[in-house]
C-alpha cells in the first residue's frame, strides 16, 4: 500500500500536465491520418490522479482468434466484482489448450487502466487480447513454430497478456503502458496491418524488444 500512496501523491504531482490540452491540436491533424500515433511521451500515466483510479472499471476486450467480445464491470467500489473476474479469467484462456486459470488481477489493472487512460483521447475501442493465459504445452508450440515465448513466460502463471489496440502503434502503446511502472514491457514490432503487439506483465519492471 505504501507504494501505492506514494504513487498517488506523485501523480498528483503531476497532474498539472497539460497533455489532453497539448494533445487535442495534435489529434485533430491526426483525424486525418489512418494511424494515431501521438507522440509517446503524452502518453504517461503517471500524470493520472487519484480520482482516475477511484472509477469503477469496465474493461472492453476482444480475442481476435476467437471472435469473443466482452465488455464488463470488473470492479467498483474498490472491490473485484468475482462474476466479472471470472468472465475476464475465461476470455483470457488459453484458447488453444482450452484451459483458463485465475489472471493476476493487478495485470486487469494495467488493462483497464491503458483502455481507460488511452479512451480520454477519443480512441474508444475494445484491447485486443492476443494472448493471455498459457499452458506449457501451448508455450511449447509457440516455440517450435518460432514465435516469441519464453520458457519460463509469466503467460504460465497468468500474469501476462499481449495485446493490441486497433490503429494505435506498438510504440505508444507500449510507451503507455511502461509508464504505469506496474511489471515487464514487451515491444513486438511487425510491419503489415498487424503493426506489431505489446506484451505486458506483472513480473519486475523492465522493458524489452522482440
Ligand atoms: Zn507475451
Amino acid at each position: 500500500m505504501a507504494s501505492r500512496r506514494e504513487f498517488i501523491r506523485r501523480s498528483f504531482a503531476l497532474s498539472a500536465l497539460a497533455a489532453p490540452m497539448v494533445w487535442a491540436k495534435s489529434r485533430k491533424e491526426a483525424a486525418a491520418q489512418t494511424e494515431l500515433a501521438p507522440p509517446p511521451d503524452l502518453f504517461d500515466a503517471q500524470a493520472l490522479d487519484l480520482d482516475f483510479w477511484l472509477k469503477p472499471r469496465t474493461l472492453s476486450l476482444v480475442r481476435p482468434q476467437t471472435g469473443e467480445r466482452t465488455r464488463v464491470l470488473y470492479w467498483k467500489d474498490g472491490e473485484v466484482i468475482d462474476s466479472a473476474y471470472q468472465e475476464l479469467c475465461h476470455v483470457l484462456r488459453d484458447v488453444n489448450g482450452k484451459r483458463a486459470a485465475p489472471i493476476d488481477p493487478k495485470l486487469f489493472e494495467t488493462l483497464w487502466g491503458t483502455q481507460a487512460f488511452i479512451e480520454r483521447y477519443g480512441i474508444s475501442q475494445p484491447l485486443e487480447i492476443l494472448s493471455g493465459y498459457r499452458t506449457e504445452e501451448s508455450n511449447n508450440r509457440l516455440r517450435e513454430q518460432g514465435i516469441p515465448a519464453a520458457r519460463q513466460s509469466l503467460h504460465l502463471q497468468g500474469k501476462a497478456a499481449d495485446i493490441r489496440v486497433p490503429r494505435l502503434s506498438a510504440e505508444v502503446l507500449g510507451g503507455l503502458i511502461r509508464s504505469f511502472r506496474t511489471g515487464g514491457v514487451g515491444f513486438y514490432y511487425r510491419s503489415g496491418p498487424s503493426g506489431g503487439w505489446i506484451h505486458t506483465d506483472t513480473g519486475l519492471q523492465r522493458t524489452w524488444k522482440g
